[in-house]
């Protein structure tokens, strides 16, 4: 039997829904969402969830990651009752339901708690900086081994319990009884999305959602290689042209495309971008300056002014010690790894259909 949550629609407000209970369940988003199909109906399947509180069938669902926010459904409402926002804070509370430490969803109701674990690390970063008696070359070493043993931490730690909570949730307690070899037949499938969230060009073939798509890409393969080129090809110090010049493209591509994606959410151009949270504002404020702080410090190093102007490289350390600490395990950089995730194991929930025909 169905559990039923009363406080589940004041719950979920908590994480932006808006307007949702003036649905009166005729369909049409459902009928216009180009990505909807018989096998996954959506939106309006989940705002009876939402509506009814049905919690558990929310957790156990992949629907909310299948939407990529074209904003069809929210247009053609005739309620004004918002669809695409309530598939959008679906995906936060599930970012917050996954999370086994729980803070995901105290960051995402508490602007306070957000606010307060950025300033917390501000002041560790200062203090480690000011008050280790290390010198600037070592500093920067120090910066360079935190990213690496940052990414291995936070990845073994936070991100793959939460990625097995997932699965336990979405695959395992529905009894999907997959054999091994799907689960490896289906393995392309999360890095394609992963790369190319290709899925968002199964929405409304507009300029607008094409040009969306674009950027997207952009700055997801520059975002993953400057990871590569910083961790791996030691950005700052290598003396390689080809190696310095890549992280410049990278890092430019970074700061440029943020912009463009800010300058958006300023203007609220689409459906995506009216409704933007603080988590929103974060995840591309802390990106944008991870980008133009880390193309800054390269330019000083060329320049040989780094020593003079060490403040830059302060800020840069701090930019990416919140982001790796804060932003990827716990903000909306997760979005990125469950719905890749959300497609594999659709895939897999396919594929084990198809085998029990
Ligand atoms: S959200 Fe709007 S379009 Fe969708 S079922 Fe409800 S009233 Fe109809
Ligand atoms: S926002 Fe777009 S993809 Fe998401 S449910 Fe609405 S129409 Fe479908």
């Amino acid at each position: 039997m169905s559990h039923i949550n009363p406080d589940f629609a004041d719950d979920i407000t908590k994480f932006g829904a808006k307007d949702f209970n003036l649905c009166f369940n005729c369909g049409n988003c459902t009928a216009v969402c180009s990505l909807s199909t018989n096998d996954a109906t959506f939106p309006r399947e989940m705002i009876r969830y939402s509506t009814l509180g049905l919690e558990d069938e929310i957790k156990s669902s992949l629907k909310p990651w299948l939407c990529y926010y074209c904003g069809e459904c929210s247009s053609d409402c005739p309620r004004q009752a918002n669809p695409g926002e309530l598939m959008m804070s679906l995906r936060r509370w599930l970012t917050a339901t996954y999370d086994w430490t729980g803070l995901s969803g105290l960051l995402y109701k508490h602007m306070s708690v957000y606010i307060g674990g950025m300033i917390a690390l501000l002041a560790a970063v200062v203090g480690f900086i000011y008050y280790s008696g290390l010198s600037k070359e070592v500093v920067m070493h120090y910066g360079h081994l935190f990213e690496m043993f940052a990414i291995a931490g936070v990845f073994a730690v936070i991100l793959l319990p939460n990625i097995i909570r997932m699965w336990y949730f979405t695959v395992i307690k529905p009894k999907v009884k997959a054999p091994i070899k799907v689960y490896f037949k289906a393995l392309s499938e999360l890095f394609v999305h992963m790369f190319t969230q290709k899925r968002f060009l199964g929405c409304e073939d507009t300029k607008e959602n094409r040009t969306r798509w674009l950027l997207h890409f952009i700055l997801v393969l520059s975002y993953l290689s400057l990871l590569f080129t910083t961790v791996f090809l030691d950005w700052f110090s290598t003396s390689s042209t080809f190696v310095i010049w890549l992280g410049y493209v990278e890092s430019a591509a970074i700061f440029i495309i943020t912009t463009v994606f800010m300058s958006m959410r300023v203007r609220k151009t689409d459906a995506m971008h009216k409704h933007s949270q603080p988590s929103d504002w974060f995840f591309v404020i802390w990106l944008f300056l991870m980008g133009i702080t880390s193309f800054a410090v390269r330019l000083l190093i060329d320049l040989n002014l780094i020593n003079t102007l060490f403040w830059v490289f302060t800020i840069h350390f701090t930019v990416l010690v919140q982001w790796a600490l804060i932003i990827v395990p716990f903000g909306k950089w997760t979005h990125f790894l469950y719905r890749s995730f959300a497609m594999y194991f659709e895939r897999i929930i396919g594929l084990n259909n198809q085998l029990k025909k």
